[in-house]
C-alpha cells in the first residue's frame, strides 16, 4: 500500500493530476481550498494550506492517528503489512548483487570445507581441531568448519575458474591488493570458520593460524558489504532459540569458545568478532534475552576492558582481539538498554572451550555465579590487594565511588555503597564524604571501519528518493560535528533562509533524527553526538547506523559547512520547484477560483519564489566568495 491508498483509506478524496494527487488536508479543518498535494513516486505528502505539514506515510499515520513513529510502524505494518524494510526496499539490482557475493562466500565455505576434510594439506588442520580442541566430525560439520590450503592464489585461481573476477573477490574480502600491483589469498593455511549473519546468510570468515610462527594468531574478513562487524555475532544464527529458551545469552570472546560450548551442549553462547562488543550487537542479543552474561578469559584483553574504566588516564588499544567495553561503559548500556549485564570470569588461567571440556558442570555453575557488572569490580579490586591495609581500602574506595554514583538508580547506589562499605570494611557514612571529582568519562567506542572496497563493482546504495543520498550527507556530516548545526542555521538565516528543518528531509526517520541533534544543543549532560546516540529510538537505529555509517572523513569545519550548505541548496531547489510547480495546478483548480483563496495560494506562491531567489543568491554568493 502506498501514500495514495493509505490517504483515499483515511477518507481523503483524491485527484490525480499530472504525476501528483491532490485533495483536502485531513489534518486542518478548512475542506474548502484542496492543498494537500501526494508524490506517489517519492512517497510523500505536503499541505500548503494551514497545517503545513508534510512527510512519509509514516508521519500520515502519526498525525492521523496521534501517534509515535513507533506506533504508526505497527499500525501500518498490521493494517497493510507495509514494514520499514518494504518501504526502504533494496534496489533490486543490489539486492541480486548482494546475493551473488553472498554465493560466493558459500562456495568459499564449501571450498575451504573441502581442503578440510579431503585433502593433504588440511589433514593437519583436521587433527588440530579434533585432537587439541577436541571438536567432533558432527560439530566440524555443524559450523562448517574448513581449511584454507597454503599457497598465494589457490582461492583466487580456483573462484577465477568459477568466473568470479578479481573485484568480486575483492568485494568479499577473500584476496588482498599486493602494493606493487597483482592479488594473493588473504587466507593461507589456517583454521576457517564461516561467519553467518544471525539469519544464517554468509557474512565473511574468521581464520585462526596452524603454524604457530605465523601472525596474527586470529584475523577475519576485512569489513565489506556483507560483513559489518559491529552488527554481527559469531553463533547467534544457531544460538538464538536456545538463548531465547534459556532466558540468558552468554558472550564468549572466541569462536572456538562458542563452538566448544553448542557441542557441550551450552548453545546460548555467542562471540564478537574479535574487536569490540557493540551497543548494536547487545540489542541483537536482547530480542531474546535481556540477561546477557559476559564470560571472559581469565587476564583477557576483555576482563582488562572492564576494569580499564576505572583508570582516569586510559589508555588507547587498537589490537584486534580487545574487547572495548569497561565497567562505565557497561553499567551504561545496561540501564539504557534495560539489559541486566553479568560478569563471569574463568577460573585458573582457563578459557570457556577448556572449562566445558574439562567440566560441564562447572560451567554451568561459573554461569550461575556471574556477578553484576559493579560486584565484579570490587570483588577484583579486592583480590588483587590486601584489603586490610587502610591505603588499599581507600584506593579501592575511590575507584568505586564514581562507578556507583554513575548508577541512575538511587536505591542501587545505596545498595552498591553498603556493599563497599561492607566487603572493604569501613564506615558506610565515609563514604558519603567522598567527592566525585570528575565526571567519570564517557566509554570509548571503537571507530567503525569504513567499508574497505573502494572497487568499481561496488553495489549502489540504496535508492528511494532522489535526494535520498544528499539527505543522508547532511545528518552524517552534521552527527559528526553536531556543533556545526547553529552554525549553519546562522549562515541561512543571513541569507534570508529557513533553518534547517524537517521540510527537508523526506523520511520521517530522518526527521526524528534531525530533532535529536537540535535537542542534544540544548542539553549539557552528554556530549552532543553521544546525545544522539543514547537517544535515537530502536525502530529508528538502522537509519541512524546508515547514517553514522557514511562518515564523512575529518577535514576542515568550514569545508564541511560549505558541503552542508551547497546539499541544502540543492535539495530545497529541488522541492521548492516541485512544490511551485504544484501550486500552480492548484491555482487552475476550479474549487480554489474564489479570489479569497487565489490570493492564498499566490501568497504561498510567492514566498516560493522568494527562497527560490533567496537560494539562487546565497548561491551565488558562495561560489564568488570560492573564487576570491
Ligand atoms: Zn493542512
Amino acid at each position: 500500500m502506498g501514500i495514495v491508498e493509505l490517504a483515499e483509506s483515511a477518507g481523503v478524496k483524491l485527484r490525480r493530476s499530472g504525476k501528483t494527487y491532490t485533495g483536502f488536508c485531513p489534518f486542518h479543518s478548512n475542506t474548502k481550498t484542496p492543498a494537500f498535494v501526494i508524490w506517489p513516486e517519492s512517497g510523500t505528502w505536503r499541505c500548503f494550506g494551514e497545517c503545513g505539514e508534510g512527510g512519509d506515510i509514516f508521519k500520515f499515520v502519526m498525525k492521523k492517528e496521534g501517534v509515535e513513529f513507533k506506533d504508526a510502524l505497527k499500525i501500518l505494518a498490521e493494517r497493510t503489512g507495509v514494514t520499514l524494510a518494504e518501504y526502504q526496499p533494496q534496489a533490486p539490482e543490489q539486492k541480486e548483487e548482494y546475493q551473488r557475493l553472498r554465493n560466493l562466500l558459500e562456495e568459499a565455505a564449501t571450498f575451504y570445507r573441502h581442503h578440510l576434510v579431503s585433502t593433504e594439506g588440511g589433514s593437519v588442520a583436521l587433527a588440530y581441531l579434533m585432537e587439541k580442541r577436541k571438536i567432533t566430525r558432527d560439530t566440524i560439520d555443524r559450523f562448517s568448519l574448513g581449511f584454507a590450503p597454503n599457497g598465494w592464489d589457490s582461492t583466487l585461481t580456483h573462484f577465477k575458474t568459477k568466473g568470479y573476477s578479481e573485484s568480486d573477490l575483492l568485494d568479499v574480502g577473500l584476496i588482498t591488493e599486493r602494493e606493487s600491483g597483482g592479488y594473493y589469498d588473504k587466507f593461507r593455511n589456517r583454521v576457517m570458520i564461516p561467519i553467518r549473519t544471525e539469519d544464517g546468510k554468509m557474512a565473511g570468515f574468521g581464520a585462526r593460524i596452524l603454524d604457530p610462527n605465523d601472525i596474527p594468531k586470529f584475523m577475519n574478513s576485512p569489513q565489506t558489504v556483507l560483513f559489518d562487524k559491529s552488527s554481527i555475532l559469531f553463533g547467534l544464527n544457531q544460538a538464538k532459540k536456545p538463548i531465547r529458551s534459556a532466558d540468558q545469552a552468554v558472550i564468549v570472546e572466541g569462536y572456538l569458545d562458542v563452538i566448544a560450548l553448542h557441542q557441550a551442549g551450552f548453545s546460548n553462547a555467542v562471540s564478537p568478532m574479535g574487536t569490540a562488543i557493540t551497543e548494536t550487537q547487545i540489542r541483537m542479543l536482547k530480542k531474546f534475552s535481556r540477561k546477557i552474561i559476559l564470560a571472559l578469559d581469565p587476564d583477557s584483553a576483555g576482563q582488562k576492558a572492564v576494569m580499564r574504566g576505572l583508570e582516569s588516564a586510559r589508555s588507547s588499544m587498537d589490537s584486534e582481539d580487545e574487547v572495548r567495553f569497561d565497567a562505565h561503559g557497561l553499567l551504561r548500556h545496561e540501564h539504557r538498554l534495560s539489559a541486566d549485564l553479568r560478569v563471569a570470569s574463568m577460573p585458573d588461567g582457563l578459557d570457556p572451550d577448556e572449562v566445558v571440556e574439562k567440566n560441564p558442570d562447572l560451567w554451568r555453575q561459573l554461569v550461575a555465579s556471574a556477578k553484576p557488572v559493579v560486584e565484579y569490580v570490587l570483588d577484583t579490586l579486592i583480590a588483587q590487594q590486601d584489603v586490610n591495609d587502610p591505603k588499599n581500602k581507600s584506593a579501592i574506595v575511590t575507584r568505586m565511588i564514581p562507578l556507583i554514583e554513575d548508577l541512575p538508580d538511587p536505591i542501587q547506589r545505596d545498595a552498591y555503597r553498603q556493599m563497599v562499605a561492607r566487603k572493604v570494611k569501613v564506615d558506610e557514612r565515609s563514604l558519603l564524604a567522598i567527592k566525585v571529582h570528575e565526571k567519570p568519562s564517557l566509554p570509548r567506542w571503537k571507530e567503525k571501519p569504513v567499508a574497505q572496497n573502494s572497487g568499481q563493482n561496488k553495489p549502489s546504495t540504496l535508492i528511494v528518493n532522489g535526494n535520498e543520498n544528499v539527505e543522508i550527507t547532511i545528518l552524517a556530516i552534521l552527527l559528526q560535528n553536531p556543533g556545526l548545526l547553529p552554525k549553519l542555521d546562522r549562515k541561512l538565516s543571513e541569507s534570508n533562509l529557513q533553518s534547517l528543518g524537517w521540510q527537508d528531509f523526506n523520511s520521517t526517520e530522518m526527521h526524528i533524527i534531525l530533532s535529536l541533534l537540535q535537542r542534544s544543543l540544548e542539553q549539557d549532560q552528554l556530549e552532543l553526538s553521544k546525545f544522539v546516540e543514547v537517544n535515537v529510538p530502536d525502530e529508528v537505529r538502522p537509519m541512524y547506523q546508515r547514517i553514522v555509517g557514511q562518515r564523512q572523513a575529518n577535514s576542515l569545519e568550514d569545508r564541511l559547512l560549505d558541503e552542508l550548505l551547497r546539499s541544502i541548496f540543492a535539495i530545497r531547489k529541488d522541492r521548492i520547484k516541485k512544490e511551485l510547480e504544484q501550486i500552480s495546478y492548484l491555482m487552475k483548480d476550479p474549487d480554489n477560483a474564489t479570489p479569497a483563496k487565489l490570493s492564498d495560494l499566490s501568497g504561498v506562491m510567492q514566498a516560493h519564489s522568494m527562497q527560490l531567489k533567496n537560494l539562487d543568491d546565497a548561491r551565488k554568493k558562495m561560489t564568488e566568495y570560492r573564487q576570491k
